[in-house]
């Protein structure tokens, strides 16, 4: 596919809109969908995106249409709704990528509906937060079909500094939600470090710097070494979404100690409030509970 080839987006949240500005300016034609259409307008007022209404609407220009939503839910209400991507038949051929964080068995419904309709999908979730969005510094793993993955690829190169074929669908989301369990478990044992330092009288910002320089800091710790110093839990990434794929890891039969302790301590945070600061507010959550 060229970088020529048209693109309709679905979700400006945290992460859809710095990727929605990598592939302008990488040359994509991207015409952008937002429940808030708010948002839809105000990007289209910085760069050059086009506007649609519903995610209908996009089947008419679109090559590929990728998704950038919140949960499961949300992406099966897009794609199956009155107004929804399978509302039409699309005019031309047409490649749906779901860059969202979902379940296996999600993807797999999807990619079964789309093959009744002559439609390809891949799964294609992405590791790294707002600033390698941003950045296009994105870890992007694939499922599906590795000639459609191969066609996509120039819009994937766009968002990331790599993509990985990974096998069927669904593939990648079994990927990606290993990622993030680790992912929730050093961000809890950080929060937990911080914790134990500080009832025995050492400050986080003694504790964190040493941290940072040994063999454990990482870039989740660095990353949210200034959050924690600065008591800053705006979401990069909401706790409620990585309580999300934690529950979805525990759905698809996760069953270790550490993650069934995570999966306790994200639900308990959500259910109190904590869910829509950054998923280090589980520090906030420890130390207030
Ligand atoms: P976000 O900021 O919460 O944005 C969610 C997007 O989904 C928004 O565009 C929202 O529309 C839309 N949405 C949610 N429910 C909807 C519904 N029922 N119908 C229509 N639209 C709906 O989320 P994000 O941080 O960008 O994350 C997006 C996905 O990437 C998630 O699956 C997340 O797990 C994954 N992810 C996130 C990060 C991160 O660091 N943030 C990193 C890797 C992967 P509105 O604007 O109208 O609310």
């Amino acid at each position: 596919m060229s970088v020529k080839l048209n693109i309709g987006w679905i979700g400006l949240g945290n992460m859809g809109t710095p990727m929605v500005k990598n592939l302008v300016k990488a040359g994509f034609e991207v015409t952008v969908y937002n429940r808030s259409a708010a948002k839809s307008e105000a990007l289209s007022k910085e760069i050059q995106v086009g506007v649609a209404y519903s995610p209908a609407e996009l089947l008419a220009t679109s090559d590929v249409i990728i998704t950038m939503l919140s949960d499961d839910n949300a992406v099966k209400e897009l794609y199956e709704r009155a107004d929804g991507i399978f509302s039409a038949h699309p005019g031309r051929e047409l490649t749906i990528v779901d860059m969202s964080t979902v379940s296996p068995e999600t993807t797999k419904y999807l990619a079964g509906l789309c093959a009744e309709k002559g439609i390809s999908y891949l799964d294609a979730p992405v590791a790294g937060s707002v600033k390698p969005a941003e950045e296009a510094q994105l870890v992007i793993m694939v499922g599906g079909d590795e000639k459609i993955y191969e066609k996509v690829k120039p819009a994937f190169d766009a968002l990331g500094r790599m993509s990985v074929y990974l096998g069927e669908n669904g593939k990648a989301n079994v990927a990606k939600l290993s990622v993030n369990l680790l992912l929730g478990i050093v961000d809890q044992g950080l929060a937990e470090a911080v914790i134990f330092a500080r009832k025995n009288g050492l400050s986080a910002e003694l504790l964190l710097p040493l941290i940072n320089a040994s063999a454990v800091g990482c870039g989740v710790t660095k990353m949210k070494t200034d959050n924690i110093l600065n008591n800053d839990f705006k979401p990069a990434f909401a706790l409620k979404l990585l309580a999300k794929d934690i529950r979805l890891a525990t759905e698809n039969g996760m069953d270790t100690p550490v993650g069934k302790s995570l999966h306790t301590t994200l639900q308990s945070a959500t259910a109190k409030g904590y869910g829509d600061q950054d998923m280090i507010a589980v520090f906030k959550y420890l130390s207030e509970n």
